[in-house]
């Protein structure tokens, strides 16, 4: 298994500062199944080749296979130690992690210098045939060449592999190039050896920054690397276009106003509007529109609940209970219930909010919500928000009929949001106005809707 990256930039041997690998040595890094060695067999001030040749051992391959796999005999022969395949990027992250990651202490104005690159890659499995290689690479604007091999030389009559011999030229930033490897070479591979786990995400989302969000394969991309778990996937996909997926352990994303700071801050402009002192926030999460609410002094008492235990867990150190003055334990409270369940300690509020909580309980459970939030604790002012399902169409990935997190029981439309607000309004006595929450667009709308209701 062997990576070749040729540069003609002047002087070529620049390259070897960008890998931080010097050209006149071989060198040899550990994987957990082998090891790779990094040389350069050319290296002039014209012309520069660095090589990264695997040598996977098939034996501590198998050993540290965690699944078991269906068969013994394809324990011990399989492609894996003498293809170019999903190993190569773990290869490209202990070798060149630095140079992938942008950092060049030496020569810090080479990272975002475009060179020009030919790569080969020898061996390289492409499942779902070679017409994906145009695909993959051709929008990001390289040139491919290909070799199918035949999948046996003394059988042609066998025909044609899932292996290509494959060379890719471009001109652009060495990062760039390796982070397109990192991420196709393993969508390609479709076997990818590793375990996927939640952490995957921020890696593709890291590697892909900057070309994945605008690549026209983007959700077969995503969905490949993610070996179809969708669990995954959808959230990846959902990041990928700018909205932060709902799931309880997802870490805080302070950079950009995503669509769920969008939401929050709207239900925050909303129950400021209202006047509110005190305000319980129903299906709270981890506190983030309490921690909204507590930077401001017209909240004199928040309080938060949610059914779930980690939920409130989490909210409490996002919140810093624990460790919080007498004064502030004061204002601020949780607890754990549900909104389906007729309960004293949801009376005498200004307002309550369900922030994306509705979409989370079971359509038939809904009357009993009503019941519970508008009958009985009937506060002033009720803030509410969902998801505009006419929106997901948008989400290229989702399918109109998919949902946007996976314990979604049921996504509305515009008018379908409408039409239950107006009918709840009117058996409790409560007016509503529906807000868009995100960008608008002209068919479907915006990604959420808030309503607030206020008692007549
Ligand atoms: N409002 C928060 C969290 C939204 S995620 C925010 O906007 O950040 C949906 C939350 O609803 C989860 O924390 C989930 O535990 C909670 N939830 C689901 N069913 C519930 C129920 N029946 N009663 C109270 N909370 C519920």
């Amino acid at each position: 298994m062997i990576l070749e990256i040729t540069t003609t930039y002047q002087p070529a041997t620049d390259l070897g500062y960008l890998l931080h690998k010097h050209p006149d040595k071989l060198q040899t890094v550990a994987l957990s199944t082998g090891k790779a060695h990094i040389f350069y067999p050319e290296a002039s001030p014209e012309i520069c080749t660095a090589c990264l040749m695997l040598d996977i051992n098939p034996v501590e391959l198998v050993r540290s296979r965690k699944s078991p796999s269906p068969t013994l005999q394809e324990h011990y022969v399989n492609d894996r130690p003498y293809t170019s395949n999903s190993f190569l990027s773990s290869a490209i992250t202990k070798a060149f992690g630095s140079a992938l990651n942008g950092k060049c202490n030496a020569r810090p104005e080479l990272v975002d210098t475009p060179m020009p690159f030919t790569v080969k890659l020898a061996s390289l499995k492409a499942d779902g045939g070679p017409e994906l290689l145009e695909k993959l690479f051709g929008p990001l604007g390289y040139a491919t060449q290909f070799e199918q091999l035949p999948l046996d030389e003394r059988f042609p009559g066998w025909g044609l592999s899932k292996y290509v011999n494959l060379e890719l030229r471009h001109t652009l930033p060495l990062k760039a190039l390796l982070s397109h490897l990192y991420v196709l070479i393993p969508v390609l591979d479709n076997d990818k050896h590793f375990w996927i786990s939640r952490n995957d995400i921020e890696i593709l989302l890291q590697k892909g920054q900057g070309w994945l969000e605008d690549h026209p394969e983007k959700e077969w991309i995503t969905r490949r690397y993610f070996k179809n778990l969708r669990r995954y996937s959808n959230e990846a996909l959902l990041r990928l276009a700018g909205e932060e997926a709902l799931a309880p352990e997802e870490p805080e994303n302070a950079v950009t106003l995503n669509l769920h700071q969008q939401r929050l801050q709207k239900a925050f402009e909303l129950l400021k509007a209202s006047g509110a002192g005190s305000v319980l926030d129903l299906g709270c999460g981890e506190g983030k529109l309490l921690k909204l609410l507590l930077q401001d002094g017209q909240f004199k008492k928040l309080t938060g609940m949610d059914v779930s235990f980690s939920s409130l867990q989490k909210a409490k150190e996002n919140l810093h209970l624990s460790d919080a003055a007498p004064a502030l334990r004061e204002r601020l409270s949780l607890f754990q219930g549900s909104v389906t369940y007729q309960d004293e300690r949801l009376s005498g509020y200004d307002a309550l909010a369900m922030v994306e909580v509705i979409e989370h309980l079971d359509e038939e459970r809904l009357p009993a919500m009503e019941k519970v939030v508008f009958g009985l604790a009937s506060p002033p002012t009720i803030v509410l928000s969902t998801p505009n399902a006419e929106y997901n169409v948008i989400y290229q990935k989702l399918q109109a009929e998919d949902f946007r997190h996976e314990d979604h029981r049921f996504e509305w439309s515009r008018p379908e949001f409408r039409n239950w607000c107006e009918k709840v309004g009117e058996q409790y006595g409560y007016r509503v106005s529906i807000s868009p929450v995100g960008p608008e667009e002209p068919e479907v709308g915006a990604p959420s809707q808030i309503a607030v209701f206020t008692k007549k």
